[in-house]
């Protein structure tokens, strides 16, 4: 008898903090179709638009032994996650990973699962069922084991060749399929060199999709998508590799079929500055190549700024700890290649880390502003991700307020040593905040200028000192109330 695997992915298109665009199952593509060349019949069931009960019941008639899932605190997902873990605890084994299973060790102690995949799911995935499931049997060259509790934690020995990753119509009896999406995902590339401790993108080793394979991978995608669709070329950071992302650039630039299209993917501020500077073996400029990419196509490049301040990049603050290069020092040949080329550049604030200044936010934010004024037709900011992103650490104010209920302060916050963060942020802050939509920006864009202001008035009331150092969503709420940032 063949092993059957439920993935469960609990991400729904109409979550109002997602942009709500209909995307196949890719979490989960690689990991069904190494399994499915073991031997094993998978099946991929989303929550999407529908409730948990009726994934729950899809989930139940494909009669697994395994329900894997997708685990990400951030939002309504984890709930329907653990949903699904305790429907099926004593039925199938358990399986998680994702964003939380990699970087986040209250995953054990909430999903109580079998096994917890840290980082790449593919390797590990294929030696278990090689396996049969059983701990003992798993290939030690392929994953490596480790014991917590009850659960064993599997980790890949090695980066997984994403050329192996299927092509669309290759895994698409493994879930059900939608005519046309308004987005697709192609993962071309893993790891990054910025290593930061919140991030799993940190933690995964680096790995590219040879330029070849993306091709094939857009065009296999290309009858299950509309004109406007977006393809998503996913990757923590796509330029980690400057020559590896001027390769899949100048690929993409050569196939005329695959112009005029709308592409997007994520990077650094410092990689890209650093590919676009590049020169070709045969003496071309990655400059114009890039250029030619923006001008026949419509693509957007989102960033993810921390801060211009190396010490702040460094061990005890954002931990980029390998490379503590300036976020955005470079970045102003894209800035304005892309206000010459109509391409769009989103800055993702990761707002402050704990032992931030009020006046080291304001500096950055300066910056910021000045870029924004400067490139305006091309750089916009995301306003609500200081709400959505935020990730508290052990240890300090903000834990008191988005943390775990009672936690108290320790009045020597600066003395202690940054952990991995704990989510916990608490549903009564949010369902608050969101009752306060226009003043927090949550849902509509505001102007920059009004972001930032209402950013230094959240990094002022952090940074503070609080007498008791136990705070509540009321008190937070209250604060901003009293004292609204001036725009
Ligand atoms: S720089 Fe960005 S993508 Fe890279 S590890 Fe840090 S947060 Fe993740």
């Amino acid at each position: 008898m063949p092993i059957k695997i439920a993935f469960f992915d609990p991400y729904s298109p109409q979550n109002s903090q997602y942009d709500g665009k209909a995307k196949p199952p890719y979490r989960f593509l690689g990991m069904a179709s190494q399994a499915r060349a073991r031997g094993a019949k998978t099946f991929i069931v989303e929550k999407g638009s529908g409730n948990i009960f009726q994934a729950i019941r899809a989930i139940e008639a494909f009669q697994p032994n395994v329900v894997g899932i997708s685990t990400y605190f951030n939002d309504s997902c984890h709930r329907q996650a653990l949903e699904v873990a305790a429907a099926f605890r004593g039925r199938a084994k358990i399986v998680v990973g994702g964003y939380d299973a990699t970087t986040n060790p209250l995953v054990i102690e909430e999903f109580q699962p079998d096994y917890l995949v840290e980082g790449e799911g593919e390797l590990p995935i294929e030696a278990m069922v090689e396996a049969n499931f059983d701990p003992e049997k798993i290939n030690p060259e392929t994953a490596r084991i480790t014991k917590a509790g009850r659960t064993y934690i599997v980790e890949a020995q090695q980066a997984f060749d994403l050329n192996l990753l299927p092509l669309a119509h290759e895994t698409m009896d493994s879930y059900n399929t939608r005519r046309k999406y308004q987005e697709v995902v192609i993962n071309i590339a893993r790891g990054c060199v910025g290593q930061c401790t919140f991030c799993p993108g940190g933690k995964q080793k680096v790995a590219y999709m040879s330029a070849s394979k993306v091709i094939e991978h857009i065009r296999s995608w290309l009858p299950f998508i509309y004109p406007n669709s977006i393809i998503d070329l996913m990757a923590p950071d796509f330029t980690t590799s400057p020559n590896r992302a001027n390769e899949i650039i100048r690929a993409i630039n050569q196939q005329p079929d695959l112009q005029g299209k709308r592409y997007f993917f994520s990077v650094r501020g410092d990689t890209i500055a650093g590919a676009l500077a590049k020169v070709f073996d045969d003496g071309t400029i990655a400059l114009a190549e890039w250029e030619n990419f923006l001008n026949h196509n419509r693509v957007e490049i989102e960033i993810g700024f921390e801060t211009n301040d190396p010490q702040r990049l460094v061990k005890g603050h954002f931990n980029k700890i390998n490379h503590p290069e300036n976020n955005l020092g470079h970045l102003e040949t894209l800035l304005q290649l892309a206000q010459k080329t109509g391409t769009k550049v989103g800055i993702d604030l990761i707002s402050f880390d704990p032992l931030t200044s009020v006046e080291q936010v304001a500096d950055d934010y300066a910056l910021l502003n000045r870029l924004t004024e400067e490139y305006s037709d091309a750089t916009y900011i995301f306003p609500d991700a200081i709400f959505r992103e935020l990730k508290p650490y052990p240890g300090t104010l903000a834990v008191t307020i988005f943390g775990k209920n009672g936690f108290i302060l320790t009045p020597h916050v600066k003395s202690i040593p940054l952990q991995p963060y704990e989510d916990h942020r608490s549903k009564a802050l949010l369902d608050t905040l969101r009752g306060e939509a226009d003043f927090f920006g949550i849902q509509p864009r505001l102007p920059l200028s009004t972001t930032l202001a209402r950013i230094i008035a959240l990094a002022d009331f952090f940074c503070r000192s609080n007498a008791n150092g136990q705070v509540d969503a009321s008190f937070f709420v209250n604060h901003l109330r009293e004292n609204p940032p001036q725009a």
